[in-house]
């Protein structure tokens, strides 16, 4: 008898999108004349950088040629592209990182996803709410959650993220063995300074526990005093990896290219205690079940790293960051408190209600969607989300819309 993998049946369906798209097209249906401008989506929409699309092609021409086709390449990522972002994510910023510890693949959220079948079964997770979903799903998969009550699976550590600490958790009080931590935070936008995220590298160090720090979002930092990657915290490559992607940078969110950075000092233990490099492990586990990125894409990749390159991503950045200003500044002048939207393209905004109530209020009203908070845990309720990534037409006609509305 072919049996199932019953952690599986504990999953909780997500019906936060398919729930969002309901009342929009009921909204729709209802008000055909009506223009809805979409400022829940977590997807970026301009187009790839044209230093990127030049490489891309010429790629693509290589490709066509024997003397110049690749076949499979190494899995961990050409040399090329390693180098690069070793040299220009890390090294420029004084983190210590070198190319054979930056693993490329097809997405944050893969490796995100993955990362924890390293791990025994038995260990202490410590999820953030509200959260990227992926993280917690993924360790239910795994059967390292009881069932869910109350809106919580059980035998998880959850790390509180509210007004009460901006958005950034405190410390757990008990022992965990595995911390999950997203700076700047989707979806909240908050940020971690320093001396914080040095708390954390403390607290890992203390307790024998890992950090696993998801940066899909440095490149929205503008504040030059807070941390870009954990590396550049003293003692963090023991004790932590990096999750990084071009999805949100660079627009390579249907491209697919990120990069895990896993140091060579980088420790686990044994049942007796004894330490174990995780460097080799995962470089065993990203071999035997990825045979890598396409070539194309890495080349394309690449050129984000180029002078030209990096421009081109500035402005791409810069203007969604200036949509971020917009939102907050039109929200926070309506007398809403929000956070975010500084150092992040995500606006989290205190609907001072139910996040649902706000939602349909929003829409009804202003044709306007955002992503309800409650839809990313517990804590999330009483908040919704505003996203940046959109066109500055859109951002300015949406503010337009709910100023004169809600005012
Ligand atoms: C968008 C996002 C990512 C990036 O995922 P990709 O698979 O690389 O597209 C990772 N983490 C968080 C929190 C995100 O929001």
């Amino acid at each position: 008898m072919i049996t199932i993998n019953e952690n599986y049946l504990k999953l909780q369906a997500s019906y936060l999108f398919s729930d969002i798209a309901r009342r929009v097209n009921a909204f729709q249906k209802e008000n055909p004349d009506k223009n809805i401008i979409r400022l829940g989506i977590g997807d970026v929409t301009h187009g790839l950088p044209p230093a990127c699309i030049a490489a891309f092609h010429k790629a693509v021409d290589e490709m066509a040629v024997d003397a110049t086709f690749r076949g499979y390449g190494p899995e961990q990522g050409y040399s090329f592209l390693r180098e690069a972002i070793a040299l220009h994510d890390f090294q420029s910023r004084g983190a210590d990182i070198h190319a054979d510890e930056i693993f490329v693949s097809d997405g944050a959220k893969c490796d995100t996803g993955n990362i924890q079948e390293l791990f025994a079964q038995n260990i202490q997770v410590a999820i953030p709410d509200p959260v990227y979903p992926v993280y917690l799903d993924t360790n239910v998969m795994a059967g390292r959650t009881g069932n869910f009550v109350e809106g919580r699976y059980q035998g998880l550590v959850y790390l509180d993220s509210t007004r009460d600490n901006n958005f950034v958790p405190d410390l757990p009080r008990e022992k965990v063995d595995l911390i999950y931590l997203c700076f700047p935070n989707n979806p909240t936008g908050s940020t971690i300074s320093r001396e914080g995220l040095k708390r954390w590298v403390d607290y890992a160090r203390e307790n024998r526990a890992l950090i696993l720090f998801d940066a899909a979002y440095e490149a929205f930092i503008r504040d030059e005093s807070l941390p870009k990657s954990i590396f550049e915290i003293e003692g963090a490559r023991e004790v932590a990896i990096e999750f990084r992607s071009l999805s949100k940078n660079a627009g390579f969110t249907g491209t697919r290219c990120a990069y895990t950075v896993v140091p060579k000092e980088c420790r686990a233990f044994d049942t007796q205690g004894t330490p174990h490099l995780i460097h080799p492990l995962w470089n065993r586990r990203h071999c035997t079940k990825f045979n890598g990125v396409s070539y194309p894409v890495q080349r394309a990749a690449e050129a984000v790293y180029s002078d030209i390159g990096k421009a081109q991503i500035t402005e791409l950045v810069d203007g969604y960051m200036t949509n971020a200003a917009l939102i907050r500044t039109a929200m926070t002048e309506l007398g809403y408190d929000c956070v975010g939207g500084d150092n992040a393209p995500y606006i989290w905004i205190d609907a001072k209600g139910g996040s649902w109530e706000f939602f349909d209020m929003l829409l009804n009203k202003t044709g306007v969607v955002c992503t309800p908070g409650a839809g990313f845990g517990r804590c999330g309720e009483g908040y919704i989300r505003l996203s940046a990534f959109n066109s500055r037409a859109n951002v300015e006609r949406a503010m337009q819309r709910i100023k004169k509305s809600l005012a």
